[in-house]
């Protein structure tokens, strides 16, 4: 299930509720994602499991920054 998250935490995936995009923080290029904007506007959720599995069964879509095709390794 999806929940209302206040900070990010070691959270792998987030989405942004308005919008319906999940976000994968282990991707460099999601920097540019505004997580920090996303939170300070209230919309951010997490997903439990934090997976991507999850986060589609919600109905959530890939950020196209996060998700280019290229398999980011773990930090
Ligand atoms: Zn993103």
């Amino acid at each position: 299930m999806a929940v209302q998250i206040r900070e990010l935490g070691d959270r792998r995936y987030f989405g942004d509720e308005e919008k319906k995009i999940v976000h994968d923080r282990w991707h460099a290029d999601c920097e540019d994602c505004l997580m920090d904007d996303i939170l300070a506007r209230g919309a951010a959720v997490g997903f439990e499991p934090d997976d991507l599995d999850q986060a589609f069964g919600e109905g959530y879509e890939y950020c196209e920054y996060c998700f280019d095709r290229r398999d980011p390794k773990r930090p």
